[in-house]
C-alpha cells in the first residue's frame, strides 16, 4: 500500500518521546510522505525541523485560527520566512473556528485571507481548518476566488453536502480523516462516495481523530491505512486502490517528489 498522510501534527507533545518510532512505523506501513502541519510560528518551525530530519516528512507553515489572537508581532514574519523552505509544501493550517472562542472572528478572517495570499505568492496550496463556521469559510473562499483561482484543501472535511459542493466548485480538494470510519458517520461516507476521484485526499490529523479500531487512542500516521480501507469500501474499490488514488492526488496537489522515503521496491 502506498499512502500519503496530508495532515498530521508530529511536532506535538504527544510524539515528543517517540517521534523516531512513529515515523519508522509509518514508513513500514507504506507512508511515502506525511505533511506535518504548523499551528503557531513556533510549531511551524518545529515542523520544518522535522521535515529536515526525515526524508518522508514535509511541512506546512501557518497560524491556526485558534492561535491567531496570541500571535506575537514577529510571528507572521517567521511564517513568511519558513514558507520559502524547500520542504514546505503548503501554507496553513488557516481557516475559521467558531467552536473555540479564542480569537475574534474578524481577526481570524483577516489571517485566513493573509494565508491564502501568502500561498498564492509562494505558489503553494493552503490548508483550511473549518469548525462550525462553514458559511463564513465559504464567504472568505468566494472572496479569495474572485481575485485568482484557489488551490488548497478542506482538511478533515466534516461539512454538509452544500459546503462540499461549493468547495469543489471553487477548485478545492476534500480531505477525509479517521472520522470516515466512525459508526454514526453515514452522511460523511456519502460525501466521500460522491467526491470526484481527482479531489480526494486522506489524512490522520494525528495525534487526534484516530480511526476505528483505534478510536480514542493516540493517532499516528501508520493508522492511515484504516481510513484508506474504509474509503475503498465506500467507493467500491480496494484499499490499495483508494490508497494509491489519494497518494497520487496528494503528490500532485502538494508537488511532492515521487517516493521521497525510498520505500518502493
Ligand atoms: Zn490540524
Amino acid at each position: 500500500m502506498r499512502l500519503i498522510d496530508t495532515h498530521c501534527h508530529l511536532d506535538e507533545g504527544a510524539f515528543l518521546q517517540d517521534v523516531d518510532d512513529v515515523i519508522a512505523r509509518a514508513v513500514e506501513n507504506g507512508l511515502e510522505a506525511m505533511i506535518t502541519v504548523g499551528t503557531t510560528a513556533a510549531s511551524s518551525r518545529l515542523c520544518v525541523e522535522l521535515a529536515e530530519r526525515y526524508p518522508a516528512v514535509f511541512a506546512a507553515v501557518g497560524i491556526q485560527p485558534n492561535y491567531v489572537a496570541e500571535a506575537q508581532p514577529g510571528d507572521w514574519d517567521t511564517i513568511e520566512e519558513l514558507a520559502r523552505h524547500p520542504k514546505v509544501v503548503a501554507i496553513g493550517e488557516t481557516g475559521l473556528d467558531r467552536y473555540w472562542d479564542f480569537t475574534p472572528l474578524g481577526l481570524q478572517r483577516e489571517f485566513f485571507l493573509r494565508h491564502i495570499e501568502l500561498a498564492r505568492r509562494c505558489d503553494l496550496p493552503f490548508i483550511v481548518h473549518c469548525r462550525e463556521a462553514e458559511a463564513d469559510v465559504v464567504a472568505v473562499l468566494r472572496e479569495a476566488a474572485a481575485v485568482s483561482p484557489l488551490r488548497g484543501v478542506m482538511h478533515s472535511f466534516s461539512g454538509d453536502a452544500a459546503t462540499a459542493k461549493v468547495c469543489l466548485a471553487l477548485g478545492l480538494h476534500l480531505s477525509f480523516s479517521g472520522m470516515l470510519t466512525y459508526k454514526k458517520n453515514e452522511p460523511l461516507r456519502d460525501l466521500a462516495r460522491q467526491t470526484p476521484a481527482n479531489r480526494l485526499l486522506i489524512e490522520t490529523d494525528a495525534p487526534y481523530l484516530a480511526p476505528s479500531p483505534n478510536r480514542g487512542k493516540r493517532n499516528e500516521p501508520s493508522y492511515l491505512r484504516y481510513t484508506a480501507a474504509r474509503l475503498g469500501e465506500v467507493r467500491g474499490v480496494s484499499a490499495d486502490q483508494a490508497a494509491t488514488l489519494t497518494a497520487d492526488n496528494a503528490r500532485s496537489l502538494f508537488g511532492l517528489p515521487a517516493d521521497p522515503a525510498g520505500t518502493a521496491e
